[in-house]
């Protein structure tokens, strides 16, 4: 399950943010964002089939990130997801989000 923070923002009559983002007027405007937990990929060409995870992920003394089974080096990856959509309503921009995500829950 994938929580997300979804909110309006705010345009002025030509179509900026208060930080001078433009996103031209029309529909509402909403930002929705989420953090995934992290997935580690293995380094080396041909992976091993196990899965590392922030539970089984290993760190050697100079704080290289290993795969637990096959010892090769993984790298750490970040997914977190902020992104923008146009929509009549709060109710409809989650509809989109969830369309994309379907585990999708919100906050507020
Ligand atoms: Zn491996």
């Amino acid at each position: 399950m994938t929580k997300f923070n979804l909110q309006r923002v705010r345009l002025n009559q030509g179509g900026y943010t208060d930080t001078g983002q433009y996103f031209g007027i029309g529909m509402p405007l909403y930002e929705y964002r989420a953090e995934f937990p992290p997935t580690y990929r293995h380094v080396m060409f041909y992976p091993c089939d196990a899965e590392v995870t922030e539970t089984n992920v290993t760190t050697d003394k100079d704080g290289n990130l290993h795969c637990p089974t096959c010892g090769h080096r993984v790298r750490k990856e970040y997914s977190d997801v902020c992104d923008y959509v146009r929509a009549y309503s709060r109710d409809d921009a989650k509809s989109v989000v969830a369309a994309m995500y379907p585990d999708a829950t919100f906050y507020r």
